[in-house]
């Protein structure tokens, strides 16, 4: 099941972005296991899929032993700085930076193992009061305070959209992070020049997200099925 999704999410994935005028390469697919165990990674992983998705740092934790060490790990959920040491460890990518005490405590442990990690910074783009994130008006204070942290290399925005009935809506919120990414890397920021990475879309709407440029995508129903109740 999970080989048959992850084939048909690729031809999906393939045919947007071509239509979009957009290269299918450079849309990266990241697999949400969270709550499943860790047979449905290697599951995954052995259809070549390389990243995955994780939220919460206890079931990382209890998990990290067994993922495939080839396997990269985005962590997507919210981050406590108490838990960033976990995070620096064993992560690839953390998507949800929100602050500058959790990015300077990232920074700090980075020091002591001598590696640089990937970062996002995390936008609540819609305003939503139960989000987490940093206001949009606020990125651009935050990106300067990371700036001065050697360890990270801050490649884009990411961002988790309310829910809406209304496509264009959602659509409208994919835009303006777009638009807010845009427009700090003309100012100067983000350390990849190249590009800037943008995480949007998920299950429900990663085709309106590829259409106005995510660059990476978080998928885990339509991929896993559905997910196991919290514990
Ligand atoms: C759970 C989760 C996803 C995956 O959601 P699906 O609807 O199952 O694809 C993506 N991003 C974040 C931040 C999540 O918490």
């Amino acid at each position: 099941m999970i080989a048959l999704n992850i084939e048909n999410l690729k031809g999906q994935i393939a045919i947007t972005a071509e239509k979009a005028g957009r290269s299918p390469e450079d849309v990266k697919l990241v697999a949400v296991s969270k709550r499943f165990p860790v047979s449905a990674i290697h599951q995954a992983y052995q259809c070549g899929q390389l990243h995955f998705g994780e939220n919460y740092i206890q079931e990382l934790q209890g998990k990290v032993s067994e993922i495939p060490p080839g396997a990269k790990v985005h962590f997507i959920g919210h981050l406590q700085s108490n838990k960033a040491k976990i995070a620096a460890e064993h992560c690839h990518m953390i998507e949800t930076v929100d602050s500058a005490k959790l990015a300077k405590k990232l920074n700090n442990h980075l020091l002591k193992l001598e590696k640089k990690l990937k970062i996002l910074v995390q936008v609540n783009i819609g305003g939503d009061q139960n989000k987490a994130g940093i206001a949009p008006e606020a990125a651009e204070k935050l990106l300067d305070e990371l700036a001065e942290l050697d360890h990270l290399e801050v490649c884009g925005l990411m961002t988790i959209p309310p829910v809406e009935s209304d496509t264009a809506k959602t659509r409208g919120h994919f835009v303006r992070l777009r638009k807010l990414g845009d427009k700090l890397y003309n100012k100067g920021f983000f350390t990849t020049r190249d590009t800037v990475e943008f995480s949007m879309g998920m299950s429900q709407d990663f085709p309106i997200a590829i259409e106005e440029g995510a660059t990476i995508i978080r998928v885990g129903t339509a991929i896993f099925g559905q997910r196991p109740p919290l514990l």
